[in-house]
């Protein structure tokens, strides 16, 4: 199966070595770009960056937008938005990213891991609820860990790959135990659950437009909120801090410099224009995927029942660890680049010790997931037109 695999894919992406996921520039990006240099606002502030947060918000029907340098910096700011505290502890998956560890424990937090499901590869909401049953408990409002003394502020689940998770059900359990939802979309741009866009579903959300992503602005996040008053605030942290003033430096509180420059946005703009068109190849790669995957009896990661993908990154589970690892060397080796899942965040030297349930699921995709070349192909660069 291994070499038809490779020849698969060199019928989408030709000859040459094919990368994972690589970033298209097709539309509006050069011009955007020299109108940004010509204009003299590269950095910080500048017409694009407000132009590309308004882009963002209507396309994810999200009332608000607040770009950042990265989509760990979103993630940042929105868990401390979100009432995270040092100390705390916040729910969150294994099988992950670790920006999404890395940014909970910049906000002070410890994260604790439940496991998920095997459709989604998302955070499962019978686990979610499994764990809280067990060990939280609800005091003056809050959630508490009963078992390690400390306070549960918020929970994180991830849109893998883009399959949307069953944030419905999370977004519910969340609620009575009064603990904050903050999703992490970073992958799931164009991703839907009938036909609300994930990240519209949690208090806050994180985006991002890393050059590996759907879009991509060269380095940027952000994050996305229907609440005024965390927008207000998401922008207020984001730009130092400063109080608004046509001169005076003054800034009320410790901020960050995480505004994204309008360089990057001018990138984002263009790319904006491109993702409906972007999406509608993704999922004709998508199919093309399915359709083989199903003749060889091989599970092709599909979106989850009631949901649309906006197949990020397209994923296979192979039967063992050992038909990964062959399938890895054999398909690398020809110049077609795989990869594995990440290696879970709970055998990870930093956060080994952090509590978690059983994480069966988690374990036993581990070892079996492997994701495929997913860009926009060549060939199709001529439907991407501005
Ligand atoms: C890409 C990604 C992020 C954010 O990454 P940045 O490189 O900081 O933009 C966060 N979480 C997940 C799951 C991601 O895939």
């Amino acid at each position: 199966m291994n070499q038809e695999i490779v020849d698969l894919v060199r019928d989408i992406y030709g000859d040459s070595f094919v990368p994972l996921h690589r970033p298209v520039f097709e539309g509006n990006e050069r011009q955007y770009l020299v109108d940004c240099i010509d204009s003299n606002f590269v950095s910080s502030v500048g017409a694009k960056v407000t132009a590309f947060e308004q882009q963002v918000a209507a396309f994810t029907g999200s009332r608000y937008a607040v770009a950042t340098v990265n989509g760990t910096a979103a993630l940042h700011i929105a868990l401390l938005l979100a009432g995270v505290e040092p100390g705390d502890e916040v729910i969150s998956q294994a099988l992950t990213f670790i920006a999404t560890c890395n940014a909970l424990t910049y906000a002070g937090a410890r994260p604790v891991f439940v496991d998920v499901d095997l459709d989604t590869l998302g955070m499962s909401a019978d686990a979610l609820r499994r764990f809280l049953a067990t060990h939280a408990e609800i005091r003056g409002g809050r959630a508490w860990n009963k078992t390690t003394g400390r306070r549960i502020s918020a929970c994180v689940p991830m849109h893998t790959f883009g399959l949307p998770c069953r944030i419905n059900e999370i977004v519910a359990i969340c609620d009575e135990y009064g603990i904050a939802v903050v999703e992490d979309a970073a992958e799931s741009l164009g991703s839907y659950v009938g036909s609300r866009h994930t990240g519209t579903f949690g208090q806050l959300a994180t985006l991002s437009f890393n050059g590996n992503k759907v879009i991509t602005t060269g380095g940027g996040g952000m994050i996305i909120t229907d609440d005024e008053v965390l927008a207000k605030r998401a922008k207020h942290l984001t730009t130092t801090a400063k109080v608004p003033h046509p001169y005076e430096f003054v800034h009320d509180e410790v901020g960050y410099n995480y505004r994204m420059p309008n360089l990057n946005a001018a990138l984002g703009c263009a790319q904006m224009e491109l993702l409906p068109q972007m999406l509608a190849i993704k999922a004709e790669v998508a199919a093309r995927y399915r359709e083989f995957f199903a003749g060889q009896g091989v599970r092709f990661i599909d979106a989850p029942e009631g949901t649309t993908s906006n197949f990020w990154l397209n994923a296979i589970v192979l039967d063992s660890e050992a038909e990964r690892d062959a399938f890895l060397e054999y398909t690398n080796a020809q110049g077609v680049m795989t990869r594995p899942v990440w290696r879970l965040m709970s055998r990870l030297e930093m956060f080994k010790a952090c509590q978690h349930d059983g994480l069966e699921n988690s374990q036993w995709l581990e070892a079996r997931v492997v994701n495929l070349p997913s860009s926009v192909p060549e060939s199709e660069f001529g439907r991407l037109k501005a």
